[in-house]
C-alpha cells in the first residue's frame, strides 16, 4: 500500500493522537453486530501497524473490555473510536475512520463478521468475505484465553 507515512490519526477533539513510522499491514472490514454497536456504524474499518511501528503521541484511550479477548479503545472526551485490540497483543487495530487521510489506505484484506452485514448493504469490491469465526486472529485470541491469558 502507499500513502503519506508517518500515519497520524486522532480523536474528533484532539485529546488523544497516534503515529506510526510504516503503513498498515492490512486494512480490514468488520461486519459484526459487536463493532456496530461500539462504533455506531454498520460496520468498522481496521488498520494493523507491525509491532513498533505504531505509539499513541498524546492522551490514551479508555478501555471497554467488549469480550473476554478484546477490548475497545475510545476518547473519554469525545467518544470516538480509536481502536480494537485483542488479549496479548503487542499494538491494536486502529479504526481507519480515525486516521487523518483514510482515503490513502482502502481495505485489501477481506470483510469479516459477514454474519453481521446489514442486507441492504452491498458489497461489491471483490475482497473475500468471511464469519467472525472464521478470523485467525480472533481465534487466536480465544485461544490465549482458554489457555488462562487475562488482562493485566
Ligand atoms: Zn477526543
Ligand atoms: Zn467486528
Amino acid at each position: 500500500m502507499s500513502g503519506i507515512v508517518p500515519v497520524t490519526g486522532g480523536c474528533l477533539c484532539g485529546a488523544i493522537r497516534w503515529r506510526a513510522e510504516t503503513p498498515p499491514e492490512w486494512v480490514a472490514y468488520c461486519h459484526c453486530h459487536m463493532c456496530q454497536k461500539a462504533l455506531g456504524g454498520i460496520f468498522g474499518v481496521f488498520a494493523s501497524f507491525p509491532p513498533g511501528a505504531f505509539r499513541y503521541t498524546k492522551g490514551e484511550p479508555r478501555y471497554y473490555q467488549s469480550s473476554p479477548w478484546a477490548r475497545r479503545g475510545f476518547c473519554a472526551d469525545c467518544g470516538t473510536s480509536l481502536d480494537f485490540w485483542l488479549i496479548d497483543d503487542a499494538v491494536p487495530a486502529l479504526t481507519l475512520g480515525g486516521f487523518d487521510r483514510p482515503e490513502d489506505w482502502p481495505p485489501d484484506l477481506y470483510h469479516t463478521g459477514i454474519e453481521g452485514k446489514v442486507p441492504w448493504h452491498a458489497i461489491a469490491d471483490g475482497l473475500p468475505q468471511q464469519p467472525s469465526d472464521a478470523s485467525v486472529f480472533v481465534r487466536e485470541a480465544k485461544a490465549k484465553v482458554a489457555a488462562g491469558k487475562s488482562w493485566s
